[in-house]
């Protein structure tokens, strides 16, 4: 494997990517309809980099496993989406949420990309608000910004709590223009089962209609990622129940190296565990904490009678509360960024003071915002999750405070990017939560969709063409090949493998104990022992599910238990990474936290002298350790520091 090459361009910060769009190959109009682009995925980054594409005059085949691109997991995001527009004159600019995303990701992002994805943050909004995205707005008919964690400004852009939603049906529709117009041909319920190289190259995919079971495969010029994150390693997230890692699991194996794989986000404001039973968590919007406050009781007998039932939270009176953020963090208060969040609530968890029967929650209190505001501004704002919030808890957050505690939210990590989004394999790219990203060791709230849009309608579209301007005298490709034949042939033999394994433990149970192995090892709080124990654990359960998972239903038939249980067999080997990788990385950052790197007050201590570099594995075999390449981290145009958010 060759040296890691970044591809930045060279020169100041701020004009490095209109430099590079300056300098770069293009492809003539009339060789672009000769090019296919395979993009898999139809979350905010497929679906917009598919339209865009096809838009430009490529030819796309876009996928997805779900019944329809608009059921991507990119459907459900709540809060809103970041951009530097400084509508509200508080002082926003470019170099700002370039800052603020360098600094919320601990130090631990590429520079040029965090600032190139902050200068395009501005075109996503007008290109957004041109397809008729209707993002929130204030009486004269400006567009409306709220705050969220680790900025001192107003830069989120909002659609109610739906704002994934109306930015999906914006870029769907798009998306359907170019389907209608013959430039997009679109295989929904067809998910990726292998990535094709012919000469060392990305040419291709095999596929399984998830309806017959049938095998299928798709040849092109070159192929995008766009399959979202792997936080359901976890069992229990916030993500959608289908969200996997199994397609940027294929690259891997196929030598696309994975970056960061232990960053992993988890979010303050979820609705807590309440049982062995269950399969989902629900993310209760950062947008609360605008103007929810969180809180725990000061002594531990008002927390015990909470646990216990006796009293609720309203009893407690206002000189018996903690708001403990506030307290911690002066200047950001409940917005301080997630990790800091969630590790200052299982802090408080930790030393006796849950509010609920598991001791594992904290208040998220509007009592004060309602008297403040008024009931119906924080409806307007905020109703349709507070009305989720009752639907599953039976509880009225009008009128009591709402519980809530971390849970596993998003990944950081992901298939390692230079610049221009491609992988280590020439002509694979990757995009949006499935790429190693730019948000370092910690996401700031609302820009997991900004990047996802920017790869997607404004970067990708770009360099794509630097790699394609070389391929316009390769014909179209003949998916007889024999490189596809071997690929069809690795799927097959995992697929029947699977099947005839025939043993007594259902898919979920076997996931549930990864689950539980991440969580308590590989979650919060990380030590090198519990990473060890954590290998180990994995290594046997990955023996078991082997051994005894079943499978009922037909290989070749509709079979949800199989496309579960091929996801598994891939989380459980990512699991094993993501433990490999934490254990490397001996410092804390972001939202790795390693107990034994830490401050005196308890903050993630780093190790800038060791760790200022992206880690990038590289898979060397099944039974293998991988091998770790290092991209060093430069920072010219920042200067890196504690983080403090007091
Ligand atoms: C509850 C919740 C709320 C959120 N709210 C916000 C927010 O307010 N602001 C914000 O910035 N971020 C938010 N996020 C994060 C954000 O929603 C995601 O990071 C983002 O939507 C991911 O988009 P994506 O396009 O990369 O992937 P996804 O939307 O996950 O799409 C993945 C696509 O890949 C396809 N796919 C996957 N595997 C295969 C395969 N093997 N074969 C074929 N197709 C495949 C799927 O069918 C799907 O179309 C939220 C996340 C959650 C969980």
């Amino acid at each position: 494997m060759a040296k890691l090459q970044s591809r930045v361009p060279d020169g100041p910060l701020a004009d490095k990517w209109s430099s590079y769009k300056s300098n770069q190959n293009l492809v003539n109009p009339a060789n672009k309809r000769k090019l296919d682009v395979i993009v898999v995925g139809t979350g905010l980054a497929g679906a917009s980099a598919a339209a865009s594409l096809a838009e430009m005059g490529f030819k796309v085949k876009s996928f997805c496993y779900q019944d329809s691109p608009r059921r991507a997991h990119s459907i459900a995001a709540q809060g809103g989406i970041n951009a530097a527009k400084n509508y509200q004159n508080d002082g926003d600019s470019i170099y700002r949420l370039f800052f603020d995303t360098i600094k919320g990701g601990d130090y631990r992002s590429r520079e040029a990309n965090v600032y190139r994805l902050a200068e395009v943050s501005n075109e996503i909004i007008d290109q957004c608000v041109a397809q008729g995205v209707p993002f929130a707005r204030e009486y004269g008919g400006t567009l409306d910004n709220r705050s969220f964690g680790g900025a001192l400004v107003s830069r989120t852009f909002y659609a109610r709590g739906q704002t994934g939603q109306q930015l999906l049906l914006g870029a769907y529709q798009s998306l359907s223009r170019q389907i209608k117009k013959g430039n997009v041909e679109m295989y929904p319920r067809m998910e990726m089962y292998n990535l094709v190289l012919v000469d060392g190259v990305a040419r291709g995919i095999i596929g399984r209609d998830v309806v017959t079971g049938k095998l299928e495969r798709f040849g092109a010029h070159a192929v995008v990622l766009a399959s979202g994150g792997y936080g359901n390693t976890f069992f229990l997230s916030t993500m959608a129940m289908g969200a996997n890692a199994s397609a940027a699991w294929q690259c891997y194996k196929k030598g696309a190296l994975f970056g960061n794989p232990s960053y992993v986000q988890i979010h303050p404001t979820c609705i807590p565990v309440h049982g062995d039973a269950q399969s989902k968590l629900t993310l209760m919007s950062e947008s609360l904490r605008n103007d929810g406050r969180i809180w725990v009781p000061k002594n531990t007998e008002d927390a015990k009678k909470l646990q216990k039932g006796e009293i609720g939270g309203s009893d407690i009176p206002e000189e018996d509360r903690d708001y403990y953020l506030e307290r911690r963090y002066p200047a950001f208060g409940n917005l301080v960024p997630r990790d800091v969040a969630s590790r200052a609530a299982k802090e408080r968890c930790d030393a006796g003071y849950g509010v609920n029967a598991t001791g594992l929650a904290v208040f998220l209190d509007f009592k004060d915002a309602i008297q403040r505001l008024g009931r119906d501004v924080i409806e307007a704002k905020y109703g349709n999750l507070f009305q989720m919030y009752e639907k599953i808890t039976d509880d009225n957050p009008y009128e009591m405070p709402m519980m809530i505690y971390p849970a596993i939210h998003y990944s950081m990590g992901g298939i390692w990017v230079d610049y221009e989004l491609q992988t280590t394999i020439p002509g694979l790219y990757a995009t949006g939560e499935s790429n190693f990203s730019d948000h370092g060791a910690n996401r700031l709230g609302a820009s997991a969709l900004m990047q996802g849009l920017a790869d997607g309608y404004f970067v990708l579209p770009y360099t794509i063409q630097n790699f394609l301007a070389g391929e316009i005298n390769t014909p179209r490709f003949n998916t007889d090949a024999p490189e596809f034949d071997a690929a069809e042939t690795e799927v097959k033999d995992l697929l029947e493998k699977l099947m005839a394994v025939k043993g007594h433990h259902s898919v979920d149970t076997l996931h549930k104990r990864l689950g539980k192995i991440m969580w308590n090892y590989v979650g919060m709080a990380r030590n090198a022992e519990g990473l060890e124990t954590a290998r180990e654990e994995i290594r046997d359960l990955k023996e078991d599910f082997w051994n005894n998972v079943k499978i009922p239903g037909e290989l070749n038939d509709l079979n949800p238990e199989l496309q579960k249980a091929s996801r598994l067999a891939d989380f459980l080997e990512l699991g094993e990474l993501m433990a490999i990788d934490a254990l490397n990385r001996a410092e804390s950052c972001g939202g790795h936290f390693r107990e034994e790197y830490q401050t005196e007050e308890g903050e993630a201590l780093r190790n800038d002298k060791d760790f200022t570099y992206v880690a990038a594995w590289e898979y060397t075999g099944d039974e293998k350790d991988p091998k770790l390449h290092k991209e060093d981290l430069d920072f010219k145009f920042i200067e890196v520091k504690q983080r403090n958010y007091k």
